[in-house]
């Protein structure tokens, strides 16, 4: 059976953290979907299309992976894709608390499903999407924060 993984997200925009989680990750599977979701009341702060674009240009080389958009839930798009895990990174316990009750509710609307955990790089325990997006509102340089090669600005 191959090993097909889902790492959901809404990568707004993807950093260092979401990066080194998925490329550790990526021995572990066959394919590999980073699916952006799509929340039609929630616009997101970067557009979809270039969301897409920056992980998309991080993963050119890496050919089990492939970038997609959903909407709904994510146990569906697992169905769809026959997907058998569900791919999240870890940084504190309040993640771990969050992930838990999702998985264990994922678990229950789709027991074929399991949820794999990886643990967060320590570099980048503190980084999160909102924070990049924070330091940008009030005209910082974020690119540091977010794989080499994402120019934030242009
Ligand atoms: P959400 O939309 O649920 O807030 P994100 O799009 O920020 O999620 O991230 C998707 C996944 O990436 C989550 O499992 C989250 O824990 C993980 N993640 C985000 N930032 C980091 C980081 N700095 N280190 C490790 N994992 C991270």
């Amino acid at each position: 059976m191959e090993r097909i993984a889902v790492f959901p997200g809404s990568f707004d925009p993807i950093t260092k953290g979401h990066e080194s989680v998925l490329k550790r990750a990526l021995p572990l599977f066959d394919k590999l979907y980073i699916a952006i979701g799509i929340n039609a009341d929630k616009k997101g702060f970067f557009s979809i299309e270039k969301r897409m674009a920056w992980i998309k240009k991080v993963f050119q080389d890496y050919p089990t992976v492939e970038v997609i958009q959903y909407e709904g839930l994510t146990v569906d798009l697992c169905k769809k894709l026959n997907a058998n895990y569900i791919l999240r990174g870890l940084r504190t316990s309040a993640d771990f608390e969050f992930e838990r009750s999702i998985g264990q509710i994922n678990k229950k609307l789709y027991p074929g499903i399991e949820t794999v955990f990886i643990l967060t790089a320590p570099e980048y325990t503190s980084l999160n999407s909102g924070i990049v997006r924070d330091i940008l509102c009030h005209g910082g340089d974020a690119n540091q924060f977010v794989p080499d090669g994402i120019d934030l600005t242009a």
